[in-house]
């Protein structure tokens, strides 16, 4: 254990992974200044509560190093070319994020961490592995982006046997130290590269996930990338990579026959050479995204010796979280999903994936994205498409260059009453067993508060579409 006591600590940011940092530092004794590049009404109000427990908070300069600072403890969210970290560099300083942190005051015997990470699917697979853990009779949580956050489990009363922790690709960069029982990459594909650089280097953070690993490395054999990152990776001895594929797994890999999910890599009667878990039916849903989602958390279980049987209860009792191909009703014979945290193109690719024929509502915040690949794959499921947002010409563009001949809708709105209209417009659009899927390969916010709320407003215009005929 480290010792706290007058070590000088500067946490960049406040915020929600900033403000249980540094009380948790001050608890032990550091001296802790936060730095916070805004000073709003907020930003006051907060670092006025942290300045009545003894910490020093410093709005409206997050770029100039304190005096003096021994350590950097970051916000996830902080781009690592900002000045502060420049200036850290030249000092000698230490940078953790969050992660770090938590991973650097977990007591002894603490409990070992199943680590996810991938630019989709990553909430969902570590929600179906605890729900596994669990019914394998482990005291577990699922900790990350939702839920418990690892800083509370790692400190709080609560004790754990193993932890199923996400960890994002910004938090990786900043976790040095990080050592998990077995981890998964599910898959890479470009995102958030203004804040990383390039995709080498997004790569490379993911891959660190795999550092120190004792007992599994998991990676997608459908993602070369994935098992490059395995092969680069510097683990303890005895440590395997185990493959998962939606196909006839080969040797050390979790896959598909016919309608099973098998695993051939940890066998437990060694008469057999392959190890039945589950059905592809017994999880929701069935999509082959997900069933790939549901694989990496089996192998996971499996590395950490869960039997077979705990898999299958524990794949049954998921079920996933709203607004991630959440089945929203059906009207006139047309089936609505919502899939608003489709907010990248790779994962609208997976819903689009899923369902067919489809309308699909498109549009938003494209963040620097293009859309050729997507509607390239993608045109054959099409029935129709509804754009809305803020960069909906690049959609249209693309389904113009690429897929002509499927009609297109474009209103002319990003108001928040254009969900409604998108709504009205699709189920015109839809013939009796289609569906009506919103994967909108855009962030939210040029229209909504997030992808929640944009999520929500399909919902409601859905059923009031159900209810009166109208949206
Ligand atoms: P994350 O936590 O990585 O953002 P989620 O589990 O919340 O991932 O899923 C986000 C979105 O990504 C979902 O709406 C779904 O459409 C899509 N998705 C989920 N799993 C995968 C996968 N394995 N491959 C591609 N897309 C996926």
């Amino acid at each position: 254990q480290l010792d706290w006591n007058g070590k000088k600590v500067t946490v960049a940011g406040l915020g929600v992974s900033g403000i249980p940092a540094a009380r948790a530092l001050h608890a032990r004794g550091a001296l802790v200044t936060v730095v916070n590049d805004g000073d709003d009404e907020r930003s006051r109000a907060q670092a006025a509560e942290l300045e009545a427990e003894g910490i020093t908070v410093r709005l409206g300069d997050g770029a100039t190093l304190p005096t003096g600072t021994e350590l950097i403890v970051t916000t996830p969210g902080w781009r690592p070319d900002k000045p502060l970290f420049a200036a850290a560099a030249e000092a000698g300083v230490e940078v953790w994020g969050d992660v770090e942190l938590a991973w650097r005051l977990r007591g002894p015997g603490a409990a070992p961490w199943l680590a996810v990470t991938g630019t989709n699917g990553k909430t969902t697979t570590v929600r179906m592995l605890a729900s596994i853990l669990e019914a394998a009779g482990l005291r577990t949580a699922a900790v990350g982006n939702i839920g418990v956050s690892l800083l509370d489990a790692v400190l709080g009363e609560e004790e754990y046997d193993v932890l199923a922790v996400e960890l994002s690709s910004y938090q990786l960069h900043w976790a040095p130290s990080v050592r998990a029982h077995s981890a998964a990459v599910l898959n890479l594909a470009p995102d958030h590269l203004d804040w990383h650089g390039s995709m080498e280097a997004y790569a490379a953070d993911k891959g660190r996930i795999y550092e120190g690993n004792q007992v599994a490395c998991v990676y997608n054999v459908a993602d070369k990338v994935t098992e490059d990152l395995v092969r680069e990776a510097d683990v303890e001895e005895g440590c395997r990579a185990i493959g998962f594929t939606l196909g006839t797994p080969g040797p050390s890999q979790l896959g598909v026959v016919e309608g099973i999910l098998v695993d051939r890599a940890f066998v437990e009667n060694r008469q057999k050479n392959a190890q039945e878990l589950a059905e592809v039916a017994d999880v929701q849903p069935p999509a082959p995204h997900n069933i790939a989602n549901a694989l990496a958390a089996a192998a996971l279980a499996r590395a950490f010796g869960v039997e077979a049987k705990a898999v299958r209860d524990g794949l049954k009792a998921f079920r996933p979280d709203p607004h991630r191909i959440e089945l929203v009703e059906e009207v006139q014979g047309v089936t609505y999903v919502d899939d608003s945290k489709a907010t990248n193109t790779h994962a609208a690719e997976a819903s689009l994936a899923a369902y067919d024929p489809i309308v699909w509502i498109a549009g938003g915040l494209a963040k620097g994205a293009t859309f050729d690949e997507l509607v390239q794959r993608s045109a054959k499921h099409l029935r129709g498409a509804v754009l809305i947002g803020a960069d909906r010409a690049l959609i249209r563009e693309a389904l113009a260059r690429h897929a002509p001949e499927v009609p297109v809708v474009d209103l002319d709105r990003t108001d928040t009453g254009a969900m409604s209209e998108a709504v009205r417009e699709a189920a015109r659009l839809a013939r009796p067993g289609d569906t009506v899927l919103l994967a909108p390969a855009c962030a939210s916010m040029d229209m909504f508060t997030n992808y929640n709320k944009r999520g929500e407003a399909f919902a409601d215009a859905v059923r009031a579409l159900a209810a009166t005929g109208d949206a």
